[in-house]
């Protein structure tokens, strides 16, 4: 109860400074942000309800089997070193994670629904489809159980992977000297703007969520967009101006072969 609490809280809190963070400094106009707002939310409580029936499942099963499996259960490591080496390893897999979402086909149809909204804002990082989120659900369940994974680090690692990819997603940008700086480290909104390009060669850069050194060992990291920032057209990859209209449209996304001539035909 303590942990639902202190993650709702959290979100919240970080929720709100971003929302006034981008309604302050808006880095682009949103004209679409009603409709928007009105589907991610309900993505967000459909996800939120799935996770509530998948988790109980997922939590007894890991405690079942964690008593003594797993990694660190069985290397002799500093508390410390353990809760920071998981948060890195966790961190590790959601980037890999990604890029298996946007590699294998099947897995890309529900990854696509997160990259379908055509305008970003804080509210852009709650879209995802509830199947794609009951199989991060249960990625993670497994490394947490093979790697033997404390509870406090996946409790600190939610946290703050939650608050990094609503920071990303905000419509606000960075102070040009802090840009560059925090890159290093952590993903911005410039990067991850680049990820939710309409060009695939732009979508399949930037993978991170929370850090950016993933990106830059595994050479996907792209600093600036082909374009330039303000030529960066938002959207549903391979398209030029297609989005789906209404949630039916969002949640039978997965399950739709897109063909070149329903873009033409969808587009507005
Ligand atoms: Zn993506």
């Amino acid at each position: 109860m303590i942990d639902f609490t202190l993650r709702i809280s959290v979100f919240l809190f970080v929720f709100t400074l971003l929302l006034i963070w981008q309604w302050r400094c808006p880095r682009a106009s949103l004209l679409q942000w009603r409709q928007r707002w009105r589907h991610n939310i309900v993505l967000l409580m459909l996800g939120a309800l799935c996770v509530r029936i998948t988790q109980p499942f997922l939590l007894s099963m890991v405690a079942l089997f964690s008593q003594s499996f797993g990694l660190f259960k069985n290397i002799d490591l500093p508390y410390w070193s353990v809760i920071l080496l998981s948060i890195l390893l966790l961190d590790c897999l959601i980037y890999w994670q990604h890029r298996l979402f946007h590699g294998v086909p099947f897995l890309w149809r529900l990854h696509r629904v997160h990259h379908s909204d055509p305008e970003l804002d804080v509210s852009s990082a709650i879209r995802f489809h509830p199947i794609e989120i009951v199989l991060s659900l249960v990625i993670k369940a497994i490394a947490v159980l093979l790697l033997g994974i404390p509870i406090e680090a996946v409790l600190i690692f939610d946290v703050l992977l939650n608050a990094s990819a609503m920071f990303n997603h905000t419509n606000a940008r960075l102070p040009s000297q802090i840009e560059s700086l925090v890159q290093y480290l952590v993903i911005t909104p410039d990067m991850h703007r680049i990820h939710h390009s309409r060009i695939s060669e732009e979508t399949n850069s930037n993978y991170g969520f929370f850090l950016s050194i993933w990106d830059a060992i595994f050479r996907s990291k792209r600093e600036k967009a082909l374009q330039g920032d303000e030529n960066l057209n938002i959207g549903f990859p391979g398209t030029k101006t297609y989005q789906p209209d209404s949630l039916k449209d969002i949640l039978i996304m997965p399950f739709q072969a897109f063909k070149k001539s329903d873009f033409k035909k969808r587009s507005r």
